[in-house]
């Protein structure tokens, strides 16, 4: 299997290559030059197989430079051995009519972890068959869960070394000290004055920066990405879409080869491009629902087929979904403008100059015929967080909410009534204070407070990675302007 740029069209590259390089040269994204076929027969396959089996069989598909040993260690390694709770890494929970797929019992507690725990182990071997010498620096621009997810997955690994970034005033309580506390001799941790966009600008910059590239290799460095620009952190979400509908077939909640609808809580558009990658391949998805919070550039893209970006910038209850450019629907564009690469450019080009892009007619009807998308505000997510437990006895987090709010609605407008999985991406009590809030609940001072609070009103232990965080030493709590960057990394790296 070969990769080729979004913007470029031509040059073909190793997976072990674009996992190494994150992004191509002339900025655009790598994406498969096909998409491997999911017959019905490896379906049903899948379907008696453990999850690191379904990985593995799915990962060697896309990875056909790495070994079978390569990629059953880098699987093992990743979602074994106590990482993820009981070793069950994507747990399907009903919830009224609706299958939630709980992607949050990592180590970080949010779904970034699916794929931060095996991305270092894809990387470390892409390394190695690359014969690169260099050693690789991550640099991660985060609205939240990303940042915790790569320094967990990434801490004291060799030969690598974490750069992380996150908005100062963007991210809850919990993500910024899980991440403020972090352990490791490899990594470091600022946040910057702005928003999650202007971390991402800053850090692409840096990226394709040749001035700084060369002061990198010269101390025999390389910069690499984490963030989900990165082909190696799409691959590991394609798995449990794939698997998901494994365990639904196997506790006869469906027959095979019966369409499901998903539907993702959505910010920088990786997941559901997972999900619609899944569906590229063949698993029986009808309908990919997209769903945003307040900041609803994406279902406006949805329904109108312009992408405006032109908007303010709205912190929400759901901080990781606050996101006005989502550089992975870049990948979806390729996909609608028929693979053209030349096109896909052009509407990058428009994104960055004006701020805005328009779908042709036939572009926006290949987006329609397999997505829908809407959205929930502040207000809405509290309401849904409150209805879904006091119905259910379930307690979702704001993201999740978020993807609730949208699928009930959806129901409602479209009668259709297709068996639904609804992405749930982070726990409950990383958003604990936004969670209290929605059921009104008070509590006191201190950081674990309204941990306490939720698990005491819920009657669940609230994860012992949330717990232990009260007792760990304050590490990095430095905060950059937003020029001041590039003089943080090269103070970090002493370059
Ligand atoms: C990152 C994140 C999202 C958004 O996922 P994308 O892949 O960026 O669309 C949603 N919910 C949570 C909890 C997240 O951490």
């Amino acid at each position: 299997m070969n990769y080729i740029s979004t913007r470029e069209g031509t040059a073909k590259k190793s997976a072990s290559e674009v996992i190494l390089e994150g992004i191509s040269p002339e900025g655009g994204l790598y994406v498969p030059e096909s998409f491997p076929v999911l017959s019905r027969e490896l379906l049903s396959h899948l379907c008696g197989l453990d999850y690191c089996g379904r990985a593995r069989e799915i990962l060697k598909r896309y990875l056909t430079d790495f070994t079978d040993s390569e990629i059953m260690a880098a699987v093992e390694s990743a979602y074994t051995g106590g990482k993820f709770q009981g070793d069950l890494p994507a747990p399907l929970s009903k919830v009224g009519d609706a299958y939630l797929l709980e992607l949050w019992h990592g180590p970080t507690c949010a779904f970034k972890d699916m794929a931060l725990q095996l991305l270092p182990h894809l990387l470390s071997t892409s390394g190695k068959k690359q014969g690169s010498e260099e050693d690789i620096v991550i640099l991660v621009a985060t609205s939240g869960d990303t940042g915790k997810a790569a320094l967990e997955g990434f801490k004291d690994a060799e030969g690598t070394s974490v750069l992380v970034f996150y908005p100062q005033e963007g991210v809850s309580a919990v993500q910024k000290l899980q991440m403020q506390t972090q352990e490791g001799s490899n990594v470091a941790v600022a946040g910057i004055r702005g928003n999650f966009d202007d971390a991402q600008s800053a850090v692409k910059e840096m990226f394709t920066s040749p001035a700084l590239g060369a002061a990198l290799k010269a101390k025999g460095l390389r910069f690499s990405s984490a963030n989900s620009i990165n082909f190696g952190r799409l691959l590991p979400q394609i798995v449990y879409y794939i698997s998901a509908y494994c365990d639904l077939v196997e506790g006869e909640e469906l027959a095979m080869g019966d369409p499901i609808n998903v539907v993702v809580p959505t910010g920088n558009f990786g997941n559901i491009l997972a999900a619609y990658y899944a569906k590229q391949m063949g698993l029986p998805i009808r309908r990919l629902i997209c769903a945003s919070n307040q900041n609803n550039v994406l279902a406006d893209f949805m329904d109108t087929g312009v992408y405006d970006r032109s908007r303010p910038f709205l912190p929400s209850y759901s901080p990781s979904m606050d996101i006005l450019i989502s550089s992975n629907l870049e990948r979806l564009l390729f996909e609608l403008c028929e693979r053209d690469a030349a096109a896909t450019a052009a509407l990058m080009k428009a994104l960055s100059e004006e701020g805005r892009y328009a779908l042709t007619e036939s572009q926006r009807q290949r987006l329609t015929a397999d997505f829908a998308g809407d959205y929930l505000d502040d207000a809405g997510t509290l309401s849904v967080i409150a209805s879904v437990f006091s119905r259910y006895g379930y307690l979702v987090d704001p993201h999740t909410a978020v993807a609730f709010g949208v699928y009930e609605r959806y129901l409602k407008k479209s009668g259709d009534d297709t068996k639904t999985v609804v992405v749930s991406t982070a726990s409950p009590f990383k958003f604990s204070d936004s969670v209290c809030k929605a059921l009104a609940l008070t509590y006191g001072e201190g950081t674990l407070a309204p941990t306490e609070a939720l698990a005491a009103a819920a009657g669940l232990e609230p994860p012992q990675a949330i717990l232990t965080l009260a007792n760990k030493p304050v590490r990095f709590s430095q905060v950059l302007e937003r020029g001041g960057l590039e003089e943080f990394v090269k103070g970090s790296l002493s370059l």
